[in-house]
């Protein structure tokens, strides 16, 4: 039996999270879930799970919340700061990090330095803090479970190889909505279009990121820390059918993927369930269904996006800190219509180039880059 927490309950894995939950009673028990905003699922959730802590990060819903589950056996708090504390609960011994963005990287900190293990979903923190997070899991004996598809595909790939070197990793990527589009058709596309994405049904940012190619460039940079990478060593090729996961290749050539018709519930559940692959109904993959199975190379100069997260990898230090906040920003901007599909990479860029670069960055230094570029991409928006 084990206790999870879930970090971002009400979101997109958050829910898929709880569906695995609901399928494995015996496996799983639910101690903690918390919420951004969205406090009547939260609620719901609280009802039909009966965890024991819940928590809403917007302390002006707290009364809301506390109200409707007075009669429970719950404990019920607000506030970011509280996100950080019950992850250290004596109680919990598995963390899903489900929230989105840098948000999650402080109660991920607190969770490992806990000693929890950690399902990891919000790729943002080890795109910020790769370097402080995989340092802090080792000396901590903490273990981090990937929950992004391509990076389960590579775990599941790894699992009896762990001796045996990596000589590289193929990630595939989708191409996202717009995929074979020039950079004139780009300019011009709306909000509607970019949030729909041909074969995931995601949160707002990851589906914005998807389009931009953005979230294969985070990707890129989680894979470097997830799997202790090289950055030669990481290739993305683009796969329409989101068919094959991704890929390992060992030395001796040889290569392993994972496939599997797209379904977050199938690598949330790998993680929650390691070292057990338990046993689904989730609907299964037929080659017949796919008879072509196809790859092409990904555009870098139209999506300038994966090409500035190689670069911000490249420079390392607090550059792919900059490279996320710049993207949260610019991708919150798109959301609201305040700048177009494009101007998104320019912001990105325009940040990289001008906050103060730092080669070893503390905490406190990644607190203080994500400061810099969210202050600077928001004045290129108003500009
Ligand atoms: P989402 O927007 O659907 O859900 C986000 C969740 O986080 C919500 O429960 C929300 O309440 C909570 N949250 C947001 N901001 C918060 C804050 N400041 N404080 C506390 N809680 C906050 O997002 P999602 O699509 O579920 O993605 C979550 C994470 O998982 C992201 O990092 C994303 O990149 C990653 N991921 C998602 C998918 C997917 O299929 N959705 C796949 C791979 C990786
Ligand atoms: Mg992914």
């Amino acid at each position: 039996m084990k206790r999870i927490a879930i970090l971002g309950s009400t979101g997109s894995i958050g829910v898929q999270a709880l569906d695995v939950i609901r399928a494995n009673p015996e496996n799983f028990e639910l101690e903690v879930i918390t919420a951004h905003s969205n406090a009547d699922l939260l609620i719901e959730q609280a009802l039909e799970f009966k965890p024991n802590v819940v928590v809403i990060a917007r302390e002006d819903l707290y009364e809301q919340v506390q109200q409707a589950l007075q009669h429970e056996d719950m404990k019920v708090y607000a506030g970011s700061k509280a996100l950080c504390s019950v992850v250290e609960m004596g109680t919990v011994d598995m963390v899903l990090t489900a929230m989105v963005g840098y948000a999650g990287l402080l109660p991920t900190i607190r969770a490992i330095e806990a000693g929890k293990q950690i399902a990891l979903a919000n790729k943002e923190t080890l795109v910020v803090a790769g370097q402080l997070i995989t340092d802090l899991a080792r000396e901590k004996g903490v273990n981090i479970y990937p929950v992004d598809s391509e990076h389960s595909a590579i775990f599941q790939c790894l699992a009896g190889e762990f001796h045996n070197p990596i000589e590289k990793i193929i990630l595939t990527a989708s191409g996202g909505p717009f995929r074979g589009r020039t950079a004139a058709d780009l300019a011009g596309v709306t909000k509607a279009q970019a949030l729909k994405h041909p074969n995931w049904d995601m949160g707002a940012k990851i589906t914005i990121d998807s389009a931009s190619l953005m979230n294969k460039g985070l990707e890129v940079i989680e894979a470097k820390w997830l799997f202790g990478l090289r950055n030669e060593q990481i290739e993305v090729v683009v796969h329409p059918q989101s068919i094959i996961h991704s890929l390992v290749q060992f030395e001796d050539g040889s290569i392993k993927a994972q496939l599997g018709l797209p379904d977050m519930k199938l690598p949330i559940q790998y993680a929650l369930g390691y070292p057990q692959r338990l046993k689904s109904d989730f609907p299964r993959f037929s080659f017949l269904d796919y008879p072509q199975l196809t790859f092409e190379q990904p555009d870098l100069k139209t999506f300038r996006n994966l090409q500035l997260a190689f670069e911000a990898m490249e420079r390392g230090g607090n550059m792919p800190c900059t490279l996320n906040a710049a993207n949260e920003v610019a991708v919150n901007a798109f959301l609201r219509d305040e700048v177009g599909f494009l101007q998104m990479s320019d912001i990105i860029e325009s940040c990289m180039a001008k906050v103060a670069y730092i080669a070893n960055p503390s905490y406190e230094d990644y607190v203080t880059t994500d400061e810099e570029a969210r202050k600077l991409a928001a004045e290129l928006i108003n500009k």
